[in-house]
């Protein structure tokens, strides 16, 4: 049995490739590449020759079952996309899926990936994120898509076309709202890197300022939408403790209130010390 590595190459600045992704993709017996042109080009500026071999969104079934056969018949091979990591919305999930299924061992690289390293240098929560790709084309279908992301509290990365940038942040601000904090981060590692950092509405206004804008890659992050306190006690329930108390004692009046409202008797005493209303 061959070993399949999943080997990911620059995005943008070509120093950005490892040692050791060199090394494989030297000694591999094949590379499965998105884009042979791509791949000869980066090849070449590390003097590495090797067998190409296709693998495309076009191709990715059929091909399969022929390249886990020639791993089956103790061949290694290496898997990279056009550019980035491989299978982050680019091919290689089936192959990785059925390698996997037929006991070839997958051996991951790390390396360049648009979405990490824009996150990273987002300025936003990277506790806790989400990666959602490319919005879908259709504006129903959009709009659908980022509603349900509106009380998404993960910070979360998109794919994004130049071309419509701005038209994704006039429904991000439609359906999340004119203070939603956001981070576009273009053409990263590349020699017109910008990251642009601000509230939607802010965002807006310097992108209709800037043409160039409209060329290059993009990727957006979004701030979570903030957590609403589960702990906010509405004030009637304190109206419900004053009249309870004037009948009987602290104690059972903030047991039956908390009753009453269904809240947890311990917060509700927390809070009722800090109104100072025993
Ligand atoms: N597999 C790749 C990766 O690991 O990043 C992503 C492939 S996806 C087809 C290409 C998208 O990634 C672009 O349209 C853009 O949204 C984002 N992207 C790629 N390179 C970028 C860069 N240098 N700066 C910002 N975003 C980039």
């Amino acid at each position: 049995m061959g070993l399949l590595y999943i080997v990911p190459t620059p995005i943008g600045n070509l120093l950005d490739i490892t040692y050791r992704s060199i090394n494989i993709l030297k000694k591999v017996d094949f590379i499965i590449t998105e884009n042979i042109k791509y791949t000869s080009i980066l090849l070449n500026q590390f003097s590495i020759k090797n067998k190409l071999l296709s693998l495309n969104i076009v191709n990715e079934r059929k091909k399969t079952n022929q390249y886990i056969d020639i791993l089956k018949s103790g061949n290694n091979m290496a898997i990279v996309s056009k550019a980035g990591t491989p299978t982050i919305n680019d091919p290689g999930y089936i192959l990785i899926k059925y390698a996997y299924h037929n006991n070839i061992r997958v051996v991951p690289l790390p390396g360049a990936c648009a979405a990490i390293t824009a996150i990273c240098a987002s300025g936003l929560k990277t506790n806790r994120f989400c990666y959602e790709g490319f919005l879908p084309n259709k504006k129903k279908k959009c709009e659908t898509k980022i509603s349900s992301l509106r009380k998404e509290t993960r910070t979360i990365i998109l794919y994004e076309s130049p071309k419509r940038l701005e038209y994704t942040l006039k429904l991000i601000k439609k359906i999340m709202g004119v203070q939603r904090k956001i981070t576009i981060a273009k053409e990263i590692t590349k020699k017109w890197e910008n990251i642009q950092r601000g509230t939607v509405e802010q965002l807006l206004l310097t992108i209709n300022d800037n043409i160039y804008c409209k060329k290059g890659e993009i990727t957006i992050i979004i701030s979570g939408a903030k957590k609403k306190n589960k702990n906010i006690i509405p004030s009637r329930v304190f109206r419900i403790f004053k009249i309870l108390k004037k009948n009987t004692s602290n104690t059972t009046a903030i047991k039956i209130t908390a009753k009453i409202c269904r809240f947890n008797k311990n917060i509700l005493y927390n809070e009722i010390i800090k109104k100072n209303i025993l």
